[in-house]
């Protein structure tokens, strides 16, 4: 990272990051205007989608000029689009103001477009299946960054989006506070405003932040990657299982339906000789008995870099046929832009290397 741009957020808030209400105590604090400029900030920003503050015509010269040179708007760049040819899913490369790039993906469903985002630059989590562990944590995004995704994904497709799921590069639940501001502020009736329950966010299994976020008020969807029916399975391809179990993680997982009366879903990656069994379908479906969760099962997506192999269809129809008999609610996930490298993490990957050469 680029230590000077780490100076510049500390010295020049990110507008994209605050809410409403701080919003209007910057205006009055920092610019002695009146609090109502904050709300035409707010609104120039999260309803009409203008984050250059040269184009906010109803400010007076003086604060757009105030605001341009001391806040941030408007760092991330779109800097590479691959639409698919099969299914028109687009996947962006965003570029962030200190040189790091990290991808979102817009895919097209007769519901409406939904959004996949990324959390962190790079990811610390290590799973061994995953292209975005391959060159490591870089850095948190910042809650700016995050709504940026969405908002130059809109300006692109000149369409809303629908849904969104915290599903990209990082472990979301590893940069709580900023997730926590996006999805506040992605989700305000004043804002851009997505319904919190067309917002999902995926996570590995960080148990202490499942327990938070049952405790937030929120009606987010919760998904949790769980890819083995064992910790001793899990373990060969999460690092992270080392941490928590499979008991812990459900015994959260619980505790967050309680709260929030919101469904689960379990993401289950089907690899070829390693998780996808008859068997493994069995112990599934039992340590998931009593939960009300949908499971979602994923041919695992072929990275260059690893061997894993993709279940075949009719293996992963059996694997759903012994859930479903055992009473379980199960999906295959779409495979999605399988022509432009949508698996997590894989353009960036190949543009990093690109950069690199
Ligand atoms: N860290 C979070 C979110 C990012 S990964 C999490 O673990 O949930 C989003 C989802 O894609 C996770 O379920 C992840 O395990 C899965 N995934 C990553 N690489 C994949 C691949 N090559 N094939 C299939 N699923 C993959």
């Amino acid at each position: 990272m680029n230590p000077e741009s780490g100076n510049d957020s500390m010295i020049r808030p990110e507008l994209l990051s605050l809410t409403r209400a701080e919003m209007k105590e910057l205006m009055a604090e920092s610019f002695g205007e009146k609090a109502y400029r904050g709300d035409q900030v707010y609104d120039w920003i999260h309803k009409k989608g203008v984050t250059d503050p040269a184009l906010m015509s109803n400010l007076s010269k003086k604060l757009r000029e105030a605001l341009a040179s001391s806040c941030r708007a408007g760092t991330v760049m779109q800097v590479e689009k691959k639409v698919s040819a099969i299914d028109g899913t687009r996947k962006f490369l965003m570029g962030l103001s200190d040189g790091n790039v990290v991808e979102s993906v817009l895919m097209q469903y007769s519901y409406g477009d939904s959004a996949c985002v990324s959390s962190q630059v790079g990811c610390a989590m290590g799973c061994s299946f995953c292209a975005s562990a391959i060159g490591g944590f870089v850095r948190n995004l910042s809650a700016s960054e995050m709504l940026e995704e969405i908002y130059c994904m809109e300006k692109d497709s000149c369409r809303r989006i629908h849904s969104t799921v915290v599903m990209g590069t990082g472990e979301p639940l590893l940069n709580y506070e900023e997730l926590l501001r996006f999805i506040r502020i992605l989700s305000d009736p004043e804002g851009d405003c997505i319904s919190q329950r067309n917002i999902t966010v995926s996570t590995c299994g960080i148990v202490p932040a499942i327990y938070s976020l049952a405790e937030e008020g929120l009606q987010i969807n919760l998904a949790v990657s769980l890819h083995a029916p064992n910790d001793r399975i899990r373990s060969t391809i999460m690092p992270v299982s080392r941490k928590y179990s499979i008991s812990e993680i459900l015994k959260a997982c619980s505790y967050y339906f309680e709260k929030t009366g919101r469904r689960l879903t379990f993401e289950y990656s089907l690899i070829e000789g390693v998780n996808d069994s008859e068997e493994k379908a069995k112990e599934l479906a039992d340590i998931l008995s009593g939960l009300n969760c949908l499971i979602n099962l994923i041919p695992v997506n072929p990275v260059e870099e690893r061997s894993y192999r993709q279940t075949g269809r009719q293996a992963v129809l059996r694997f759903k046929n012994v859930l479903e008999k055992r009473g379980r609610n199960v999906t295959i996930r779409r495979e999605i832009g399988r022509d432009i490298d949508a698996a997590c993490g894989q353009l960036r990957k190949k543009y990093m290397s690109r950069e690199t050469v």
